[in-house]
């Protein structure tokens, strides 16, 4: 028997703009059966508003441009669009009336998680906002849509994704927050819950966890660092409008060891690195995404302090958790290393200011440069003055559309 999982989410939205372009009742289904390693069978619907425009633009479409979308299905066939892989844009034009009821199938082939998961027992689905990004449904960033979410599965695997693993009631998100999803192979995945506060649910690779010492370690840490983040931002972890509807869970995968992500209803990383590599920190840094990051900051890769704003400032929040909830004593170490990761790239070409780093492709200046240069401006002004610029900047700024590096610099009363 087919085990039929089900999700439903409904996006209520926080109106930004009341004229604004929307999605609604939108109906997605994702059909693992019989599909291949990468590859979904989709069916979807949705009712467009144009809000007096003649046409809407989404993001639609993956790596290796017209291999990604398959066997593509629209009706009512009357419907005009068009659609450019290479772009990953599908139009939509209007006819007479202002809305309009789509209906499409077809087939996704997702190499970006062939690439870094393949057959290794977990495949990821991410949506990743960036031009290397997956958009397996059509959906545009920062605009409001309302829908429900059904997943079919085959017995041996089993879905995690936001909310409840196997939720049948309607969940409520907002901002078209991205609906991301690992598909697990259940012979070969054991699930346990952490006891405390937040029973995330943690799942790892038979014959490969971690010894009990370290999983208690990220036990305790998960639990110091949500709580942290949480006073600190002054945030619940948990927000439907965020796509949090639980604390995370954390999958641990056989893939492409450098990719590590927070997905909102789980955080993914390396089982080899969980179990093995020298701290489990960098998964702290996971959880500082609920709040700083590309789902709650929404700024586009591609401009100005792209990287500063979605990974150098969640990797110093990570750091001052780890001051105050590890000790001074681990994170002077932490930022002695740094400071010498970025000595061994100091005068190079790479060595560009980390406001200059406009994609996610600068490990030694947006994780270590950055985070040093704001340590020495801590060390002048103080930690808390520091935590507290970053602290409005997500106040003033979380889940809104077009963000820009200049409305931090706004904020700062220190100059970088
Ligand atoms: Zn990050």
């Amino acid at each position: 028997m087919k085990r039929f999982l089900s999700l439903f989410i409904l996006l209520l939205g926080v109106v930004f703009a009341l004229d604004a372009q929307s999605l609604s009742n939108y109906r997605l289904e994702f059909d693992k059966r019989d599909m291949g390693s990468g590859a979904l069978k989709v069916t979807c619907e949705f009712t467009i508003d144009f809000a007096g425009e003649d046409s809407l633009v989404l993001d639609f479409g993956g790596n290796f441009e017209e291999l990604a979308v398959e066997e593509l299905m629209i009706t009512p066939a009357d419907v005009r669009y068009t659609f450019d892989p290479i772009a990953k844009h599908i139009t939509f034009y209007r006819a007479q009336a202002d809305t309009l009821r789509v209906e499409m199938g077809y087939i996704y082939m997702n190499f970006t998680s062939v690439f870094m998961y393949n057959n290794k027992g977990a495949e990821v689905w991410e949506c990743i906002s960036t031009d290397s990004g997956e958009y397996y449904y059509p959906m545009r960033r920062g605009m409001l849509y309302s829908g429900e979410v059904l997943f079919h599965v085959p017995d041996a695997l089993q879905v995690v994704t936001q909310g409840s693993l196997i939720a049948t009631e309607w969940l409520r998100i907002n901002q078209c927050v991205p609906l991301n999803f690992v598909f697990l192979d259940c012979a070969r995945y054991e699930m346990n819950t952490m006891p405390g506060s937040y029973k995330c649910d943690v799942y790892q690779l038979k014959g490969q966890q971690a010894e009990a010492d370290r999983y208690a370690e990220l036990c305790r840490l998960a639990v110091l660092a949500i709580e942290w983040f949480e006073a600190k931002y002054g945030d619940a972890y948990i927000d439907p409008v965020y796509g949090t509807h639980d604390y995370p869970a954390f999958v641990f995968h056989n893939g492409n060891a450098s990719f590590n992500r927070y997905n909102m209803g789980f955080i993914s990383a390396s089982q080899e690195k969980f179990a093995t590599a020298p701290d489990i920190y960098p998964l702290m840094h996971e959880i500082g995404h609920r709040w700083m990051g590309e789902y709650t900051m929404f700024i586009e890769s591609g401009s100005r302090g792209y990287a500063f704003v979605v990974e150098t400032l969640n990797e110093f929040m990570t750091l001052q958790c780890i001051r105050e909830v590890v000790g001074i004593e681990a994170y002077e170490e932490l930022i002695a290393d740094y400071r010498m990761r970025w000595d061994k790239i100091r005068g190079t070409e790479q060595d560009v200011h980390p406001i200059e780093v406009t994609e996610n492709n600068n490990i030694p200046v947006t994780y270590r440069k950055g985070v040093v240069m704001l340590d020495s401006i801590a060390r002048e002004v103080g930690y808390d003055a520091v935590i507290a610029t970053i602290v409005e900047f997500y106040q003033a700024y979380k889940g809104k559309p077009n963000l820009r590096y200049e409305d931090f610099e706004q904020l700062c009363k220190f100059s970088l």
